[in-house]
């Protein structure tokens, strides 16, 4: 049994006529003809329980209703733990080659079958256009779990170890001892499948809290789960209130770790939470998480401007700016700006906004009212006060939908607020600085932010590059070269910050999946 080097899984075009982009119309179709009753799964079982029936609707379309899901009580997450517990043993004792294949299937079978339906559930339920729920739910979804397998086959071999006769050394790749936790996002579908698939490839048993507004593509997760052959109870998805379920979790004597991807204030507070707890724990929990960003483009004067226009204008707004590892602030040279203004506006007039339904549009709705209002608020905010200038956008309208325009504020103080807090909405702060001041620009770039998820600089000049990529070492843990700051590619760029924006243990590299793993080493004389 060998494993090979995966490729990425290909993104298809969903040009007008292609069969792809039918097979994805008849599954939006189909998901909108109907109320979806939207489970919680323990134990592999379908629960429909809870204490309070919640409507779940497309943001770009608040009157309809997609489903309906039940939010969990603390007996929930009490059953959840103990699936987990119960599943334990025999899928810890499982061949990996068997967990890995269960992971493979389900790369399979979501490249096949599952694609449609994933993807209108991406898009429906999390606002995603087709392009952008094709190369998260799909394309990022299967590459993480081919990938993923692969990497703890290398793991599992790595560490051949000496053993001079008459004794027998070696490495026993054991999960984890209790269960793991995973706390996920709405913004990637592929992430919140990871968060738990990743320790479950590695042995371990999970329970899994969605964020609320990612739920409906959730329930596909586990139907995809169960028809790759996962046993009942490796995964276990409930619907209780973070706070309730934080507080039965971290004080269980079986908590063994945390894989989460959500804000930084929720990160540190769990992490206190956790320390708080540390007597009761058999184990030192790992605790292992990506949170915010306030995510860079600089360009230096030799630059190539459209490059820049382009790559602020996708880092940007790409899924209404509602990415970790968006652009939302950008220290142009003012040799520069005119070019990239005129041909960042020319674009930006061209984009369409409306509903995922209709291909055209690639501006779509944000998540929910709650971020609606703080984006909204971050806007008006900036409006009419001196040294600030909206050059795009600026409108927001949440009577049918949540929809804010694509929006670039042109500021005068590289310490706005908006160049300085996490807005996570489409919304790009530009700071245009006299050429001469590159130097102090890329100062500002280090030091006005306490995250330090993704950034890109733009330069043609080798020095220059190698320049900013020195003075930038701790800004950001994914550091793009004339690129856009989005789209990390799994087995090409693996993901994470440091500083205030995670603990960067690399989504989708080995490094990660060593966070759920505790070796035994075992020696024998013979
Ligand atoms: N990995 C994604 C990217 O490179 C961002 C993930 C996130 O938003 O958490 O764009």
């Amino acid at each position: 049994y060998h494993i090979a080097v995966p490729a990425n899984e290909p993104v298809l075009s969903y040009a007008p006529n292609s069969p792809e982009r039918k097979s994805l119309q008849a599954a939006l179709h189909a998901a909108k003809s109907h109320v979806a009753e939207l489970p919680a799964y323990i134990d592999g079982k379908a629960v429909f329980a809870g204490q309070e029936k919640v409507s779940v609707h497309p943001p770009h379309e608040i009157a309809h209703t997609l489903g309906h899901f039940y939010r969990g009580t603390a007996g929930q997450v009490h059953e959840a733990i103990a699936a987990a517990l119960r599943a334990k043993a025999s899928w810890a004792a499982t061949p990996w080659q068997e967990r890995a294949a269960v992971f493979l299937r389900a790369a399979d079978l979501l490249a096949g079958p599952f694609r449609a339906r994933m993807n209108a559930a991406t898009m429906l339920g999390q606002s995603k256009n087709a392009y952008q729920a094709e190369i998260d739910a799909v394309a990022e979804l299967c590459d993480f779990f081919r990938f993923n397998a692969y990497f703890l086959q290398e793991i599992y071999r790595e560490q051949p170890l000496h053993s001079p006769s008459p004794t027998w050394n070696k490495l026993e790749y054991r999960p984890l001892e209790g269960f793991v936790l995973a706390i996920t996002p709405f913004n990637f579908t592929s992430i919140a499948a990871n968060l738990p698939a990743a320790p479950a490839l590695c042995g371990n048993t999970v329970v899994w809290k969605p964020a609320e507004t990612q739920i409906y593509s959730a329930v596909v997760i586990m139907e995809l789960f169960a028809a790759a052959g996962l046993p009942p109870g490796v995964i276990n998805l409930i619907y209780t209130d973070g706070p309730v379920v934080g507080d039965i979790v971290f004080k269980h004597r079986d908590f063994a770790g945390l894989h989460f991807t959500g804000s930084t204030g929720v990160f540190r507070h769990l992490w206190k939470e956790i320390g708080a707890n540390i007597e009761k724990y058999r184990s030192y929990p790992r605790i292992v998480g990506e949170t915010g960003g306030k995510d860079f483009i600089i360009a230096h004067p030799d630059a190539d401007a459209e490059q820049v226009a382009v790559a602020c204008l996708r880092g940007a707004f790409e899924y209404q700016g509602q990415k970790c590892s968006a652009a939302s602030r950008a220290y142009l040279p003012a040799s520069l700006w005119p070019t990239i203004r005129e041909r960042l506006l020319a674009d930006l007039a061209t984009l369409k906004m409306g509903t995922v339904e209709d291909f055209s549009n690639f501006i779509n709705a944000v998540i929910d009212e709650r971020a609606f209002d703080k984006i909204a608020a971050y806007i008006d905010g900036e409006k009419g006060k001196a040294g600030r200038e909206i050059i795009a956008g600026g409108g927001h309208d949440k009577s049918k939908g949540y929809f804010i325009e694509p929006t670039v504020i042109l500021t005068e103080d590289p310490h706005s607020t908006t160049m300085e807090e996490e807005i996570f909405g489409p919304v790009l702060t530009v700071y245009v600085y006299p050429d001469a001041d590159w130097e102090k620009a890329l100062e500002l770039v280090d030091t006005t932010s306490p995250y330090a998820l993704t950034g890109a600089v733009f330069a043609t000049d080798r020095n220059v590059i190698d320049q900013a990529t020195r003075a930038l070492a701790n800004a950001a843990g994914n550091f793009y070269v004339n690129d856009k700051p989005t789209g990390a590619v799994v087995g090409q760029q693996p993901f994470g910050g440091a500083r205030g924006s995670g603990t960067n243990d690399k989504a989708g590299s080995a490094l990660n999946l060593t966070r759920w793993i505790s070796p035994r080493l075992i020696k024998e004389n013979f």
